[in-house]
């Protein structure tokens, strides 16, 4: 029997006119680039997400048009959220930190039509925006100095230009909820990154995850600070989870440099935030320094993207704030486990457990354990395979990608290794894919083993993560030199320089006489890993410090 209930779509023009209309009083506040603070209210963000839906038409860009951003985590940025999807568009975050190469390569292959980004992107954005055969449009947010506008093979218009065109739109097209609205690439487990498109529907039913107790929490009695890139999963999916709440939002800007966001903390006096450990172990540093007791009324930080140390969780719990891990993955939409520790952990030793765990599945998705050979292993805890997840905000394929290997029987592998148990709790133990997760951000290490071989007295290079107190992992290379060639650290650095982004360069070097490898030829990274852990001796070449956010 079919129900009886209406089919209407879970679309993002639902989610906004929702924050307009019963939360359009709460409040947004931005820091442009020249880190002046803005603000304005769900319904003020609803009218100019409707006049760029306008402006879009009047130009003539049909739905299914692919907006690619190059911005921070701006009002404008949000705008676009959900102007470019709740009109029909897709809209395609990309990561700013990555090396032009990689975003021309990301912009290409999401067709991006119209590039809007923040004006000092435009110089990098230039280089490389004759390589988008769509590109037809480019919209750049902040003051532009003419020095800084190189002439693009298109027209470039300001965004507030382009916005005072257009009329508030109301009237949003209605849109099938499995259709696209955000692209984002992840570069986590190949060299070449790869996209995944987040359906209307999808985003929807994380941001109703999200909201719940057991996950962030968020209501209209909160006020949310995102450390996280907007170019990052969506932010997390913590903008369409601040709509739907009617939660206070406030954006960082571009910078997420620990001063400001202290500062930002100290005006806005936020209840909830979030951010990858790295973020948040700068800060508490900064407080020592400064010799601050408290960030105000802030209650907890949903940690993530990386493993959270201990000790960060127990610092800011010695101030008064609860530090939840949570796990998930550009695939997931994100935040797909939480480690909050239920009622009934009241000995030592559950406690124990569920704050060591990456994080307890939420309602809607599902974890399980498999073998390297397919098979289920038992949820209890102990039995260590990788962990496979499914649902309605995982993806099942990538972007133009044909193979399949990411799933089995329906279920994406994550690479990811670690246990389940039997109350769904996951605890990573190691990682199958072949990348290093630096700061919360991927060093694809096939990319950046290709880039060290193309010096010339480079025979073979190998890059595996180690360990790294501020910035969890960084890459450490191990390389053959061609016979007679003596190039050391300083210069393959140098060589580096311009190839990739500044901070994959390495800081650890070591130079061996064969790489490890596997029978069937490929590099042996266990073995590296062995070997590295005994007796590699490295060469640093720089403090890890080096590495920019
Ligand atoms: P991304 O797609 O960039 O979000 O990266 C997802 C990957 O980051 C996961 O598959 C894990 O390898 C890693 N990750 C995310 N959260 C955690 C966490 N809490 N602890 C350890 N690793 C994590």
């Amino acid at each position: 029997m079919k129900s009886t209930m209406q089919a209407n779509q879970l679309g993002l023009a639902l989610l906004l006119r929702h924050a307009c209309r019963v939360n359009g009083r709460s409040r947004i506040v931005s820091v442009t680039a020249d880190g002046l603070r803005v603000e304005q209210t769900f319904a003020d963000l609803a009218q100019r997400a409707g006049r760029l839906a306008h402006a879009l038409d009047q130009r003539g860009f049909p739905t299914g048009t692919v907006v690619g951003t190059l911005a921070g985590a701006s009002r404008e940025h949000l705008e676009a959220y959900l102007g470019v999807p709740a009109s029909g568009r897709i809209l395609h975050t990309i990561n700013v930190r990555l090396h032009a190469d990689q975003q021309a390569y990301i912009a290409e292959h999401a067709n991006d039509e119209v590039i809007m980004l923040d004006s000092q992107n435009l110089e990098t954005f230039a280089s490389f925006a004759h390589r988008l055969p769509k590109l037809r449009l480019v919209v750049t947010v902040g003051p532009r100095t003419p020095s800084a506008a190189p002439l693009m093979p298109c027209e470039t218009i300001d965004y507030e230009t382009l916005i005072a065109d257009g009329v508030p739109r109301i009237d949003w097209p209605d849109i099938d909820e499995n259709e696209a609205a955000i692209i984002c690439f992840t570069g986590g487990t190949t060299g070449l990154p790869k996209g995944v498109a987040y359906s209307h529907r999808s985003i929807w039913l994380q941001a109703m995850s999200i909201c719940t107790a057991n996950s962030v929490g968020l209501s209209s009695n909160d006020c949310l600070l995102p450390a996280v890139p907007l170019y990052h999963v969506n932010g997390w999916g913590l903008p369409f989870a601040a709509l739907m709440a009617g939660c206070d939002l406030i954006l960082p800007g571009a910078s997420m440099q620990p001063s400001a966001l202290i500062a930002l903390i100290k005006a806005e006096a936020p209840t909830i935030a979030a951010g990858v450990p790295t973020i948040w172990s700068d800060v508490l540093a900064e407080m020592r320094t400064r010799g601050m007791s408290g960030l105000g009324r802030l209650k907890s930080v949903s940690c993530g993207g990386a493993q959270v140390p201990q000790r960060l969780v127990d610092d800011y719990a010695a101030l008064g704030i609860r530090m939840v891990q949570a796990w998930g993955m550009t695939e997931t939409s994100s935040m797909s486990a939480i480690a909050q520790t239920p009622a009934w952990a009241s000995s030592a030793d559950d406690r124990r457990r569920c704050a060591s765990a990456q994080g307890r599945v939420v309602c809607g998705l599902e974890v399980r354990v498999s073998d390297l050979d397919g098979a289920t292993l038992p949820a209890d805890g102990v039995a260590v395979g990788e962990i496979q997840i499914r649902g309605p905000w995982v993806t099942q394929s990538y972007l133009d990608v044909e193979e399949r290997n990411h799933l089995q029987d329906g279920w994406l592998r994550t690479g990811d290794l670690g246990t389940v148990d039997a109350d769904g709790f996951i605890c990573l133990t190691d990682r199958l894919k072949d990348a290093i997760k630096s700061g919360g951000e991927w060093i694809p290490s096939l990319a950046l083993e290709n880039a060290i071989r193309t010096h010339p007295s480079v025979l073979d290079a190998a890059v595996i993560a180690v360990a790294d107190e501020r910035w969890q992992e960084r890459p450490a290379a191990i390389v053959v030199l061609k016979p007679d060639e003596t190039a050391n650290a300083s210069e393959l650095r140098a060589h580096l320089l311009g190839r990739v982004a500044k901070w994959w360069i390495p800081e650890r070097w070591a130079f061996i006489d064969a790489i490890p490898r596997t029978s069937v030829g490929k590099i042996d990274k266990k073995r590296i890993r062995q070997i590295a852990g005994a007796s590699m001796a490295w060469t640093l070449d720089a403090p890890a410090a080096c590495a920019a956010r």
